[in-house]
């Protein structure tokens, strides 16, 4: 099972253009468009190699962090 970090960012209004500021990192498995906690994010959000999990400035979703180290070995 292949995963991408993708990126939920901060509510923010719509004159502002992108990129917007990250608010957190989720998990989401190759080909789903809903994190693995269940959150919809933006189809265009930022994607990041699961690599980088832990090692970002922005916090990670708890519960994507728990699902993923279950599926990861
Ligand atoms: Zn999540």
């Amino acid at each position: 099972m292949q995963h991408e970090m993708r990126a939920e960012y901060w509510e923010t209004d719509t004159e502002q253009s992108p990129p917007w500021p990250v608010k957190t990192w989720h998990m989401v498995r190759q080909g789903e468009r809903a994190a693995m906690c269940g959150r919809e994010l933006r189809p265009d959000a930022r994607g990041l190699s699961d690599a980088e999990w832990g090692r970002t400035p922005e916090p990670m979703c708890h519960t994507c962090g728990a699902l993923y180290l279950r599926e990861v070995p």
